[in-house]
């Protein structure tokens, strides 16, 4: 039995009020809440066993040490990678791909083509517009339909022996969509091209495996997934790894430094350079234990009831109309109602204790295909409730009728 109540009492920040009235949060394709246990775990390290990495022979660097390749590990058997050392801690989802769009810069040459789909997040646009700008590649677009969703038949007539890369999110931040990955990742794969995947949106609800969907490079950020910001995951296929230069030069990537030469670490460390976010990565590890103790299969299944639930009672509403409409999404709902401007209805909704996110969500591309500056994006974790989803429902009622 899936229990919200017992879920909720998890965590803290729920317990709050916002403007006098009870916080329901609606925000979390933005960011996730943290709950006690990881909580706990943050204030344990820098209580307890704080020190750098890696680096001393004292026994508070052991301990730290341990913990943190400890993470590593959970979140290698969480995605299933087949390697400890295919799994880079990064910053989050952004530092990812810079690392990988960075790295191809020497493997790429005028001419060759990269894929990004109409669908993306700007982190996963702007670091392959600069790859393309220092390169001379070119950069195509997998086009969208009406419903939000990418056109595969145009996918297949843009790959050819000159596609090297294809980088597509696995779900849309602004709309919810579930991209058809495994497809997408089979395609590049016919050509020889390479396939990177945008997990921000997906690790939060689902449980990627890695070797299963064969994909190339894998990236997602610990914030989304209930752990702190700062960090994340960038998987990568040992083989490319050992391809790609390293990124930043520093303390830890290093096997040997002279003013001559210097020679780099193996994996993971070649892409770790300078102490990382070290309680941020074990922090990261107590966030996936506890997804995973509540289970990603309660987890969809629950969250598609909330999805299922709001969006009927959003139809109901007088000149809504929800952007993103596959019957394949996840819990996040895009909307606007008539031509109210989702930032005056975002604030009424704050004034009434609800968080949603409004504007462009960082994917103008997808704004522009619809004609719309921007929408109101309510998205939904295993936290929240039906009765959060009737509170806001008559609160947004109340903000329309004051804006009409
Ligand atoms: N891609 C997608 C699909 C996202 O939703 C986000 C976060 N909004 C990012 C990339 C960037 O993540 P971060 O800011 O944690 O690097």
């Amino acid at each position: 039995m899936f229990d919200v109540k017992a879920i909720r009492k998890d965590f803290p920040i729920l317990n709050r009020e916002v403007n006098g009235k009870p916080l329901i949060y609606f925000d979390n394709a933005a960011t996730s809440q943290t709950p006690q246990q990881v909580i706990d775990v943050i204030v344990d390290y820098y209580s307890n066993y704080n020190a750098n990495i890696h680096r001393g022979v004292h026994s508070l660097s052991q301990e730290a040490t341990d913990a943190y390749e400890q993470a590593r590990l959970k979140i290698q058997k969480h995605f299933n990678a087949k390697h400890p050392y295919e799994v880079i801690l990064t910053s989050g989802t952004t530092h990812g791909i810079n690392l990988v769009a960075n790295g191809f810069s020497s493997l790429l040459e005028k001419g060759d083509e990269v894929i990004v789909s109409a669908l993306e997040h700007h982190s996963n646009i702007v670091p392959w517009q600069m790859l393309c700008e220092r390169t001379g590649a070119i950069l195509k677009v997998i086009p969208m339909n009406e419903n939000g969703e990418l056109i595969l038949s145009e996918f297949n007539s843009l790959l050819n022996e000159n596609t090297k890369l294809v980088f597509v999110n696995h779900i849309s931040n602004a709309l919810g969509t579930i991209n058809p990955i495994k497809d997408i990742i089979e395609k590049a794969h016919s050509v020889g091209a390479a396939v990177l995947v945008d997990g921000a949106q997906s690790c939060p609800h689902i449980k990627p495996d890695v070797q299963e969907l064969d994909v190339d490079f894998y990236v997602c950020s610990a914030h989304k997934m209930c752990g702190p910001t700062g960090v994340g995951m960038l998987y990568g296929k040992e083989k490319w790894l050992k391809k790609l230069p390293p990124y930043q030069g520093g303390g830890e990537m290093i096997a040997e430094v002279t003013f001559e030469k210097t020679t780099y670490a193996d994996l993971p460390h070649k892409f770790e350079a300078g102490t990382p976010n070290i309680c941020g990565g074990i922090a990261f590890g107590a966030a996936i234990d506890y997804m995973n103790q509540i289970g990603f299969d309660s987890i969809s299944q629950y969250e598609h009831g909330l999805l299922e639930y709001a969006t009927e009672q959003l139809l109901q509403i007088e000149g809504l109309k929800i952007y993103g409409t596959s019957k394949n999404k996840t819990s996040v709902i895009s909307f606007n109602v008539g031509n109210i401007h989702p930032y005056d209805i975002g604030t009424i909704l704050d004034k009434m204790g609800i968080a949603v996110r409004t504007g462009h969500h960082c994917a103008q591309p997808i704004m522009d295909f619809y004609k719309i500056p921007g929408t109101i994006r309510a998205s939904f974790m295993f936290y929240n409730t039906k009765e959060e989803i009737d509170t806001f429902i008559a609160s947004l009622k109340k903000a329309v009728m004051m804006l009409s």
